[in-house]
């Protein structure tokens, strides 16, 4: 299941929504284009002039006054060119940031549930790759397309007011050139797209090598990653081949109109000044201005192609903004703070239950370990209980009210999961920790982390508390990231944690002490441990023992033990590993 892309018409709603929320900003660029775009007539047409007025006989002084106006209009250009230009990059940066904070909303918004089905690469990828393309497209070609649209627009008209007859010519190349932008444009994305598939799926086999060169040695499979790679580059290469073939098309034809252009008028206008139709001045003025064609054509040829690109990764970018709600808040609230699950079903795929009807009742403070085989569903009920999915059968409610009912902070403060997966992010320790709690002190935090067992390495560090961590900061261990996600936990203080083998990455002496630390702390509270060490259901009030999507055991080790089903089994095994 992929997340959602969207079709043309919600891509043009969207662009026309952020260019109309931007339009005065807008107007007033292409105004000043405009004003350029004029100014930059001025030149050919004074020299069409002077052509005129030499043959014809003038005075020295009248050819210097022309020259001054020609440099004048260079000057006035050059100055308004400049202003406009700033202001187009800076209203491209604006539109982009909104953009970007936008997609940022809907990411973070988006249903757990939803990114868990589609996998988080294909988010990923959207984040990234599709958000660098269109950030050129939007800080340069905006502003560039404008420009040239405006500037090839004006200098057509001022030809055809100038001097219509001579003008015809201009489009003489026009068929050509519209041929070969059609036939370039329509082969282009899908060879531009193939192109950057075969690079990511190089880059992939190559970093999945070096990453995993170790393990290419010991099972000697280097020939077969080389394989693999000289595979990929021979894609890449014809990829590359392919794109090559529709540049040397597109080129040259367009250079060929460009040659085409300018002749034809000089010749045409040449008769036409031979027949005293038009004056030899205004022949001169157009094979200039055809000239000045160039730049803003191959421009607009340039940006037609790089928007083409673009808005495939803009339709997969707005595509996350439909990702249906995947629960609607009620405004009902809960009695009390027990949990219950009553029936829980769940399918990540239509049809394929890994649990099948769950019951459970958690009583308020209490510890209970889950434990099971690999694959039994336990990770999924614990997500079931965190409300990270609506179950697909049954319900997981707390005082009386469906998780899924709960307003998304209200569930957090209620029930929160931590998982073997967390993230460190960029800035200090202390910033990391009040993700969870923005107001808390110092002293606050210091607990948190004494709760974690994490304080004495936190002390140790250079800036303590301040010490900056995550990409460019200090590394953290990943024991040393799961306390600080566990901290965060501390302090958000929830009335029900979920830990999905939340101390996996410590050693066993460690993560003992570390649960007993946190127990404390958690007084109170009510704890749910997905465990794949027995100690801690050893250590919990209850156990719950899941085996293909059942509770097939349930109660205190003791209680277990005695009862001498397959948690004594495993408890007897675990004691002599
Ligand atoms: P456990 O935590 O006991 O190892 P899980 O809850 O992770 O078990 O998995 C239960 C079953 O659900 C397994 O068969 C697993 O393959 C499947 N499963 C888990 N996560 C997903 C997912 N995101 N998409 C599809 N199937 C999944």
């Amino acid at each position: 299941m992929k997340l959602p892309i969207a079709d043309a018409r919600t891509t043009w709603d969207y662009t026309r929504r952020l260019l109309r929320a931007n339009r005065r900003e807008f107007l007033l660029i292409a105004a000043m284009t405009m004003a350029s775009a004029l100014a930059g007539l001025v030149g050919p047409w004074l020299l069409g002039r002077l052509v005129d007025d030499v043959s014809t006989g003038t005075t020295a002084g009248h050819v210097r006054d022309l020259v001054l106006i020609a440099v004048a209009a260079i000057l006035v250009r050059g100055v308004i060119q400049k202003v406009a230009q700033q202001r187009a990059m800076v209203f491209g940066e604006t539109v982009f940031a909104a953009m970007r904070e936008e997609f940022l909303d809907t990411a973070t918004a988006l249903p757990l549930s939803t990114v868990e089905r589609a996998g988080t690469g294909d988010l990923v990828a959207r984040t990234t790759n599709d958000i660098a393309k269109l950030q050129n497209a939007v800080r340069f070609g905006v502003p560039q397309l404008t420009v040239s649209v405006v500037t090839i627009l004006l200098t057509v008209v001022a030809c055809l007011v100038m001097a219509p007859l001579v003008a015809v010519a201009i489009f003489v190349g026009l068929p050509l050139l519209l041929a070969v932008v059609r036939w370039y444009l329509r082969r282009a994305p899908d060879a531009y797209q193939a192109e950057s598939a075969t690079y990511a799926a190089l880059n992939g086999t190559i970093t999945e090598s070096v990453e995993g060169a170790s393990t290419v040695d010991a099972l000697d499979l280097g020939s077969r990653r080389n394989g693999r790679s000289d595979a990929d580059i021979e894609a890449a290469y014809r990829a590359e081949l392919r794109t090559l073939r529709l540049r040397t098309v597109l080129f040259p034809g367009v250079d060929l109109t460009f040659v085409i252009a300018p002749v034809a008028v000089l010749v045409w206008g040449g008769y036409l000044a031979s027949q005293g139709t038009v004056t030899m001045g205004a022949v001169t003025a157009l094979v200039m201005y055809t000239f000045q064609l160039t730049g803003p054509v191959w421009n607009l040829v340039y940006w037609l192609d790089e928007m083409s690109v673009a808005a495939v990764s803009l339709a997969r970018v707005i595509g996350v903004r439909l990702v249906p709600a995947d629960r609607v808040a009620s405004d009902a609230s809960p009695s009390s703070g027990d949990l219950e699950a009553r029936g829980v079903r769940y399918a990540y795929r239509e049809g394929h239950d890994v649990l099948h009807g769950i019951d459970l009742d958690l009583r308020p403070g209490e510890r209970l370990a889950i434990v099971g085989p690999s694959g039994a569903g336990k990770s999924t009920l614990g997500r079931m209980l965190a409300g990270i999915h609506p179950p697909t059968g049954g319900s997981v409610t707390v005082g009386g009210v469906p998780l899924v009912d709960l307003p998304l902070e209200e569930l957090r403060r209620r029930v929160a999961l931590v998982t073997q997966e967390h993230h460190v992010f960029v800035g200090t320790i202390a910033d990391n920790l009040r993700l969870a709690d923005v107001g808390a002190s110092d002293a606050r935090l210091r607990e948190a982390l004494a709760a974690v067992d994490a304080l004495s390495w936190v002390d140790e560090l250079a800036e303590g508390l301040a010490t900056e961590i995550g990409s460019g900061g200090a590394a953290l261990t990943p024991a040393q990231a799961q306390q600080v996600a566990l901290a965060r936990l501390v302090l958000l203080d929830p009335d029900v944690l979920v830990l999905d083998e939340a101390t996996s990455l410590l050693d066993p002496r460690a993560a003992r002490h570390l649960e007993r630390s946190l127990a404390a702390v958690l007084h109170g509270r009510t704890v749910v441990a997905i465990a794949h060490r027995l100690h801690t259901a050893h250590d919990a009030d209850r156990v719950a023992v899941v085996e293909d999507g059942r509770i097939t055991e349930l109660g205190s080790h003791d209680e277990l033990v005695a009862a001498g089903g397959s948690y004594a089994a495993l408890w007897h095994s675990w004691q002599h590993e």
